[in-house]
């Protein structure tokens, strides 16, 4: 017997006609590019989306069409987000670090036919565009009419390719009346992956996957945002979907405060003061420059309470540093395959009375699964790790918000009861907590015995005169692999190679401890701002 409850598709269209509804004088501040602040609601921006999806269905595009975006946060990008995905379309959001070549061929695999670019990426659309004079049909400029006129020769696009203005289309535009109802397992997004080996692969998000994910990260034990946060997600729309926060927001009330393509520590922390925000969400290296500038100047947060980490590890000595300025430094885990986040750290009744220096050590793990999703680690035998806190293992992941393969790539498709495998290794505590050593291809072997890079950039950013740090495998005669540090200096200070060894003394197994530390300038950083180890090996790991 079937129960007797209303069943509704559970489509991204309902969480912005819910928030304009219940939530419609709930802001959303953006900064331009000019530094100029803007301001909307959820009442206005869903309308602007309803009239956006009469520009899109005038630019030709259907049902299950790709529209791609190269755009960083704001009020527009989320009017796309809600345009393109409620109509039926799917939300392309392409990565503008990505290199050139990467880009012109994602728009060319996804077939995308109209592009939404910020003016400021206009050089870069210049550059691609000749290449994809047989796939893109139009190019609509995220400006207002006076803003077009100074793109002219920067924006030179091939014959039969359109250029609009993103502002004048929205003002020819009617208003659609409605928002159409499909099946909620119908294509939202795309996102491909920045993958350090071959070409990007993209990931297809459903409304179904999109929904579901935002109701579990809006969990108190969670991101847990409510009507009353005002967040600014500095992780870009681009990357992920934001992690989640433009659905994730309007589906509770939550103010947006969109930083646009002022990522610099002096122009977010003014923006967190003036926009009273009291959650941020970025990856370390933002959360890196940010405390750093707060030490030398001295400032003080007047709102923040809060900042969410994920993308890569959170450094020990980041969430001490937060600490000391008031702020709670909490983590996220998963990646673009996995809607993001798989993990958090949050306590249980085990873990909720740690204080001090053991509350820092519980803080760098990754946290546990939410519900709807799972997680295991298999060990070099094939079989599930014992949760001990110590047994090492390959992890995957399985659930409502985990991809079952790459975009136009059947023969990556796995069942839907399958387990994904991540890529990353670590250990599962006896209270489900994940803690990660390393992505399996950045693991150190020395002498049969395996190193955690994680672990040891984690003690040398805890070295006062370190800023940022990457271990890596060097390869060696004798043992096989030895450990290589590479740290950037905090500034002002000079790091010595041999205090930084010595700083290791008895936070590592003697064998654990890097052969040898250099020191550089700044480390290479990918499109998603992960540093790249690739690289690293490339330039030092055979220099010993
Ligand atoms: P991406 O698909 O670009 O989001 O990258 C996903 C990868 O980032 C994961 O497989 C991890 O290796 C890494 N990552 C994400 N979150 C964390 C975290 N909290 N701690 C350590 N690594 C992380």
């Amino acid at each position: 017997m079937l129960g007797l409850m209303q069943r509704r598709e559970l489509l991204i269209s309902s969480i912005i006609q819910h928030a304009a509804r219940h939530h419609g004088d709930a802001e959303v501040v953006s900064r331009r590019d000019d530094g100029q602040i803007v301001r909307t609601t959820y009442e206005k921006l869903e309308r602007r989306a309803r009239k956006l999806m009469g520009v899109l269905r005038e630019l030709g595009v259907e049902f299950g069409d790709r529209v791609a975006t190269l755009a960083m946060n704001s009020d527009r990008h989320l009017e796309l987000y809600y345009a393109i995905s409620g109509m039926g379309a799917v939300c392309h959001t392409i990565n503008p670090r990505l290199a050139p070549d990467d880009i012109a061929y994602i728009i060319g695999h996804a077939e995308d036919h109209v592009l939404f670019v910020d003016a400021c990426f206009a050089p870069l659309v210049a550059a691609i565009a000749p290449r994809l004079a047989a796939v893109l049909r139009a190019v609509v400029v995220l400006a207002e009419p006076y803003e077009m006129k100074p793109l002219g020769a920067r924006l030179d696009l091939p014959p039969g390719m359109a250029l609009h203005c993103y502002e004048s289309l929205l003002d020819a535009a009617r208003e659609e009346p409605d928002w159409p109802v499909f099946d909620e397992n119908a294509a939202s997004g795309l996102c491909y992956t920045s993958g350090t080996t071959g070409r990007p692969k993209g990931v297809l998000y459903s409304h179904r996957s999109s929904l579901l994910h935002a109701f579990q990260i809006n969990g108190a034990d969670a991101v847990g945002l409510r009507a009353t946060t005002r967040v600014l997600p500095v992780v870009p729309m681009f990357h992920v979907n934001a992690w989640g926060l433009p659905y994730a927001a309007p589906m509770v009330g939550a103010a947006l405060v969109m930083p646009g393509r002022h990522l610099d520590p002096v122009a977010l922390l003014g923006l967190m003061d003036g926009e009273r925000v009291d959650l941020s969400v970025g990856v370390p290296t933002v959360w890196l420059n940010l405390v750093n500038h707060m030490r030398q100047s001295g400032a003080r947060f007047s709102t923040l309470k809060r900042i969410m980490s994920g993308g890569a590890a959170l450094p020990r000595a980041l969430v001490a540093a937060f600490a000391e300025l008031g702020v709670e430094a909490c983590q996220g885990w998963g990646m673009t395959e996995t809607s993001p986040v798989v993990t958090f750290n949050e306590p249980k009744p085990a873990t909720a009375s740690l204080k001090g220096e053991a509350l820092f050590d519980h803080a760098i793990k990754q946290g546990r699964a939410l519900f709807g999703v799972d997680i295991r680690a298999l060990g070099p035998d094939g079989a599930e790790t014992r949760w001990d806190g110590k047994s090492q293992g390959d992890v995957s992941c399985r659930g409502h918000w985990i991809a079952k393969g790459y975009f136009r790539s059947p023969e990556t498709e796995i069942a839907d009861d399958a387990w994904f495998p991540t890529g990353d290794v670590g250990v599962i505590d006896a209270n489900g907590f994940l803690q990660l050593t390393d992505r399996s291809k950045d693991l150190i072997k020395s002498g049969g015995e395996w190193i955690s890079s994680i672990e040891l950039e984690n003690i040398a950013i805890g070295h006062p005169d370190v800023a940022e740090a990457a271990a890596i495998a060097a390869p060696d005669e004798k043992w096989g692999e030895r450990p290589l540090l590479i740290v950037v200096p905090r500034e002002g200070h000079e790091p010595r190679p041999d205090d930084v060894r010595a700083f290791f003394a008895g936070k590592v197994a003697n064998f654990a401890i890097p052969d040898q530390v250099i020191v550089v300038e700044e480390l290479p950083h990918g499109a998603t701002g992960k540093i790249l180890k690739s690289e690293l090996r490339t330039i030092y790991a055979s220099r010993r």
